[in-house]
């Protein structure tokens, strides 16, 4: 049977546990650096990245501006809540205009109505978030140096590219996609990885089946399977990204699509604060 281990990011970070502190402790120093002290991003009234960027902000002494996705029945999430007490300013707007949020002009009218600012994109996905993430492959070879092949969430592919950049030959890095559909997902990371040296990359793929019905939704199967290993291991995971890494891995080594003597290693990326949004988990 195959050894699987857990890198538990949901214990790191402090008030920002898992991937997205890695991410936005990276764009905050890129900031600082331009003497900008307010930092503006996008997202989900459930988004895990708003919640780490407004604890930061509030424990690193910058200011956070939130747009976030109106959704008439979820316009008071205990995220949103969080991000209010920790001094972030939420702007709720229309999802019609929450799509223009890579528009070079709209942009330009967030930056005119924030500026000072820096606008970190949703997710916490740039080049600034690929670096911040190498150091988390920097703890892999520390704490893991034989677990070869790594497997992760994938949600802009961000974590992934830094892992891959960051751990470079020898390692095989696993995504499992969060999304359904996400064909551009492979080249996305392709642009991420163009700035590092091609032969010291870590070789990658990533698997297309786990996503259980699409972006956050949930199966039958994918909500027994949690709460098993849940009550097994006593590891808290959450539907959206970890839960269906774990389930991947199980499902993987079970049918023998990878081979069984070989270690595993799962990065346990938090998102722990979106638990929240589930019922049917226990808190
Ligand atoms: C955001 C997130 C991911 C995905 O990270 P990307 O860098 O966007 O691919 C994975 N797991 C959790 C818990 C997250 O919050």
């Amino acid at each position: 049977m195959s050894a699987v281990s857990l890198l538990r990011l949901d214990r790191l970070g402090g008030v920002a546990p898992g991937n997205k502190c890695f991410k936005l402790i990276a764009n905050w120093n890129q900031a600082k650096a331009q003497g900008l002290t307010r930092l503006v991003s996008f997202g989900g009234s459930w988004s895990n990245h708003l919640h780490a960027l407004a604890a930061l902000g509030a424990e690193q002494g910058f200011a956070t501006v939130g747009i976030v996705r109106g959704d008439e029945a979820r316009e008071n999430t205990a995220m949103l809540e969080d991000a209010r007490s920790f001094g972030m300013e939420v702007i709720t707007v229309s999802r019609e205009e929450y799509r223009r949020r890579y528009d070079t002009a709209y942009v330009a009218n967030i930056v005119q109505r924030f500026r000072p600012c820096m606008i970190v994109p949703e997710g916490g996905a740039n080049s600034a978030g690929v670096a911040g993430c190498t150091a988390i492959a920097d703890l892999i070879k520390h704490h893991a140096p034989d677990d070869e092949h790594v497997v992760l969430g994938v949600g802009t592919g961000t974590t992934l590219a830094g892992l891959v950049a960051g751990l470079g030959k020898g390692y095989r890095v696993t995504g499992v996609s969060a999304l359904k559909g996400a064909s551009d997902m492979e080249s996305k990371i392709n642009a991420y990885l163009q700035p590092y040296c091609s032969n010291s990359l870590a070789r990658w793929q990533l698997v297309h089946d786990w996503h259980c019905g699409g972006f956050a939704k949930v199966s039958k199967a994918l909500k027994r399977f949690m709460l098993a290993f849940e009550d097994v291991q006593g590891v808290p995971l959450e539907p959206i990204y970890t839960g269906k890494v774990l389930y991947a891995i199980h499902q993987q080594l079970a049918s023998a699509g990878w081979p069984s003597d070989e270690p595993v290693l799962a990065v346990h990326t938090g998102g722990l604060q979106g638990r929240r949004g589930y019922p049917w988990l226990r808190p």
